[in-house]
């Protein structure tokens, strides 16, 4: 049985990973640890009775008390640095979500990880369909190396540009480098409008009530475009992702950042 706290619980990708691990063969879950309604049974926020499972704030204790296999991280950004920490330097295994990390703050785990031979893994995305979109974008930019990102969320996410977004952006700059695109001499009458700039790519955030999380990767090329999106229309998208993350932590020694790397290897 491979025992997994998580942590975030209550959020609304906690709640899901917790019914996600209930329901999974081979995984039990030990504990929930959230600033929220502390306390409280779990079992009542997931509309699950006869679960044993209270809330608690203090990630440490739970980790030393509870000696669990895995953490599963989707807290806050400023927040998930110190957790991951703590679960590498008690020997747990995490497994975040959680996004907004730099890559100076990845490299910095990747060094504790293998300083402890701790197995972990950092996502931006769980689901197939997002990762596969970033393979094809990658592709197609061999031979449409113009290119601009529109990613579209719920209104209560932190971050911008998504860690999606992020990831879409460095894996088409590994394939055409930085490129100069569009009009030399453009300007912004509104500041923000040409959106973010990624080794010359445009990355655009859209943040509305409806939505939960969507991208396009438009391609241009002379007299036609090429649209690669995906559309996670629920939460439940990103579990078997997460279930096969914690699976396969478990026999990492090192730090792997993006899913990809587990499912394409
Ligand atoms: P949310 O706000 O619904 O949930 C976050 C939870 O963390 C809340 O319940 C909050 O009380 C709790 N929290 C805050 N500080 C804490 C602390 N110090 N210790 C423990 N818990 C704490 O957010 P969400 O929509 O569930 O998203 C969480 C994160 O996951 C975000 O960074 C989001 O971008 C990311 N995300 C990643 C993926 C992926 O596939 N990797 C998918 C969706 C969301």
């Amino acid at each position: 049985m491979i025992k997994v706290v998580v942590a975030g619980a209550l959020g609304r990708m906690g709640q899901e990973s917790c019914k996600a691990v209930l329901k999974a063969e081979g995984m039990e879950l030990v504990g929930a640890v959230d600033t929220r309604e502390i306390g409280s049974a779990l079992g009542a926020h997931l509309g699950i009775a006869d679960l044993e499972i209270k809330v608690s704030d203090n990630l440490e204790k739970t980790l030393q008390d509870l000696k669990p296999d895995v953490l599963i991280d989707f807290t806050r950004p400023g927040v998930v640095q110190g957790n991951i920490e703590l679960a590498i330097k008690n020997g747990v295994r995490p497994v975040v979500g959680t996004t907004g990390m730099s890559s100076e703050e990845i490299e910095k785990f990747r060094e504790l990880a293998a300083a402890n031979q701790v197995g972990a893994l950092i996502a931006p995305n769980f689901t197939i369909g997002a990762l596969l979109m970033i393979k094809f974008a990658a592709e197609a930019a061999k031979y449409f190396p113009h290119v601009e990102i529109i990613e579209l969320h719920h209104d209560q996410k932190m971050d911008a540009p998504s860690g999606t977004a992020i990831k879409t952006a460095e894996a088409i700059a590994a394939v055409r480098g930085n490129m100069a695109q569009g009009m030399p001499s453009e300007f912004e009458k509104i500041e923000g409008s040409r959106g973010g700039n990624y080794e010359g790519m445009r990355i655009h955030s859209v943040r509305l009530p409806g939505f939960v999380a969507h991208q396009e990767v438009i391609l241009g090329g002379v007299g036609q475009t090429l649209t690669i999106r995906h559309d996670s229309i629920s939460r439940e998208s990103y579990m078997p992702g997460l279930l096969l993350a914690v699976r396969k932590v478990m026999s990492l020694n090192h730090l792997v950042y993006g899913l990809e790397n587990l499912l394409f290897e």
